[in-house]
């Protein structure tokens, strides 16, 4: 098998992909825009779940691995009203391992290992040439390389999406905003009492505010809320002692300790959530496929980067398993429609999920979670 394969981005589509192929003996490169693995923060918690993102981790040959890394305890849920009364406090039974949580930056470094990835490059687009020929994958630096098989694994905005199809994100109306506390059992035990283990949502009229621990005493805060997409356009997100007024403003007449949630916060970041149309499929082109965000942006309610994952492990398997380089374009092909019909469903879920998350009645979001909770 010596097909000449390039996988754009090194997200946990791309990085799980490159890693599962690499398990079967195939060499694969990788090309990142970031300089380096931690040229930024990485973002928040991930919580991964049996059959999606821990199975693509078994293909991977990283299950035990992860076990050692991941948080089973961050799977506890508290649900407040806005005045802030317990509505639903779940926990974790010993053993329950369904969902357990792992920071981004492990799950980045784990599935690293020992790939081959190329920081700091940057890919413009990618040009499908002859089914014979693959495609053409342009870099920021100028230089120009051909392979059998293009992954585009290079997120929402994608370089390489239009290499397949000409459809771009559209804003869902809401837009979070995220902060941070460090050091939460020392510094706020308060707030780390009123957070617990693991993660803790407040759910009020077209908003809600979540908190999710992350390890080593980090959390993560999102205040969601439905606004136009170009809400924060006046605001100096530099300014924090700004965006702290503008969002407590949003909350307002929310119970004072979980407004201290925002109130702490030292740096804020404003993060529109866009996401391509539910069921977006394109017409095959040889040479070039898509994984991940980039094929099936959908909100953020816990099944993106899970899919990701077992995608790019799907493929890679699929790629190993018919090393005939005649037979590459089938496989792609068989994959995609696969990786359609589930994105699809999710997609569809995600998207209802979201309408009921931040929505004019909050007792939807409860009920959401009812639905998925174990009683
Ligand atoms: C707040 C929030 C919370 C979330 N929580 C969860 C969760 O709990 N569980 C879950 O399953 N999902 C969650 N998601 C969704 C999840 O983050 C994404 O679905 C997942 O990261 C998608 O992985 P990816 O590899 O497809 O893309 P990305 O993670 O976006 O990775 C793409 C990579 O490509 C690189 N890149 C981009 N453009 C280029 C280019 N032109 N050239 C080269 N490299 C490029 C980027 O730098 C990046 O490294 C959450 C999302 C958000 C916003």
């Amino acid at each position: 098998m010596r097909h000449r394969i390039a996988v754009v981005g090194a997200g946990p589509a791309g990085l799980t992909f490159a890693r599962v192929l690499h398990r079967h003996g195939h060499p694969v490169t990788v090309f990142e825009r970031d300089p380096a693995p931690d040229a930024r923060p990485p973002g928040g918690t991930l919580d991964l779940h049996a059959g999606l993102g821990r199975l693509a981790l078994d293909k991977a040959g990283l299950l035990a691995e992860f076990r050692t890394l991941s948080r089973p305890e961050g799977q506890a849920m508290r649900i407040l009203d806005t005045d802030g009364t317990v509505l639903r406090d779940w926990r974790p039974r010993p053993g329950d391992e369904a969902n357990p949580e792992i920071d981004r930056g492990q799950l980045r470094d784990l599935l690293l290992g020992p790939l081959d990835v190329e920081w700091g490059r940057g890919v413009t687009e990618v040009v499908p040439q002859t089914p014979e020929v693959g495609a053409l994958v342009r870099f920021e630096d100028g230089r120009q390389e051909a392979y059998d098989l293009v992954i585009g694994a290079d997120g929402a905005w994608s370089r390489v999406r239009p290499a397949v199809s000409p459809v771009t994100p559209h804003y869902t109306g809401v837009t979070a905003v995220e902060t941070s506390l460090d050091d939460i059992d020392t510094r706020h035990p308060d707030l780390a009492r009123l957070i617990g283990d693991g993660s803790l949502a407040v759910y009020g009229v077209n908003r809600g505010l979540v908190a999710q621990r992350n390890s080593g005493g980090h959390v993560k805060v999102y205040g969601q809320f439905r606004v136009p997409a170009d809400w924060h356009k006046d605001l100096d997100l530099a300014d924090a002692e700004s965006v702290r007024s503008s969002l407590l403003t949003l909350f307002d007449g929310w119970a004072a300790p979980v407004l201290e949630l925002l109130r702490r916060g030292s740096t804020f970041a404003a993060r529109p959530l866009y996401v391509l149309p539910v069921s977006h499929t394109w017409t095959h082109v040889p040479g070039v496929t898509l994984l991940g965000d980039a094929a099936h942006l959908m909100p953020p309610l816990g099944a993106g980067a899970n899919l990701a994952m077992l995608e790019g492990a799907e493929l890679a398997e699929a790629i190993a398993a018919q090393p005939r380089p005649e037979d590459l374009d089938k496989v792609v092909r068989a994959f995609e429609e696969r990786m359609w019909a589930r994105a699809g469903r999710w997609a569809k879920m995600t998207t209802a999920g979201l309408e009921r998350l931040v929505s004019p009645d909050p007792a939807q979001a409860i009920a959401l979670f009812d639905e998925v909770q174990p009683s």
